[in-house]
């Protein structure tokens, strides 16, 4: 049977932090379907459609990754696209703490689903969505923290 894992995020933007993850969860699943969680309470930076798209262009060789927007609970979505695994990334000990919370109560409410962190390289541990907003919106280079494919000045900002 396929392997697929949800890795799901708000990726406002998508950064190098995230794309190790799923390169590196590659190895361990089949297919991973990034679910780029709409929000329609939360402000965002970059329109879901625009995540979607810079998100595409990272991994537009890769067909074992699919880009979906949803919205809603993780744990329903898993189960409407037929996927047994949650992906996370890790970088510290405050991401576990939090980490921790949801997936145990992912559990309770979905025990066929099993949550799988992947703990980031050092060198990742700092690149950190809210960070690179900041770095953008006060006009600097935030280029260095996001895929080479991706080019900011390409998209909007969702203001
Ligand atoms: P959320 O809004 O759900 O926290 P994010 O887009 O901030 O979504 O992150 C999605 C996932 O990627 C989370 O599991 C988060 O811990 C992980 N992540 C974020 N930044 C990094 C990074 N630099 N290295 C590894 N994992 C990361």
């Amino acid at each position: 049977m396929k392997k697929t894992a949800v890795f799901p995020g708000s990726f406002d933007p998508f950064t190098i932090g995230h794309e190790g993850i799923v390169n590196r969860a590659l190895s361990i699943f089949d297919e991973i379907i990034i679910a780029v969680g709409a929000n329609a309470m939360k402000k965002s930076f970059y329109s879901v459609d625009d995540r979607k798209k810079m998100i595409t262009k990272v991994f537009s060789g890769e067909p074992r990754v699919k880009v979906i927007d949803y919205e809603g609970l993780t744990v329903d979505f898993c189960r409407s696209s037929g996927a047994k695994f949650i992906l996370r990334g890790l970088r510290t000990a405050a991401d576990f703490e939090f980490e921790r919370a949801i997936a145990q109560v992912n559990k309770v409410m979905a025990p066929e689903v099993e949550s799988v962190f992947i703990l980031t390289i050092p060198e990742h541990s700092h690149v950190n969505s809210t960070i690179i907003r900041d770095i953008i919106s006060n006009g600097g280079d935030a280029s260095r923290f996001v895929p080479q494919a991706i080019k900011l000045k390409d998209y909007r900002r969702d203001e």
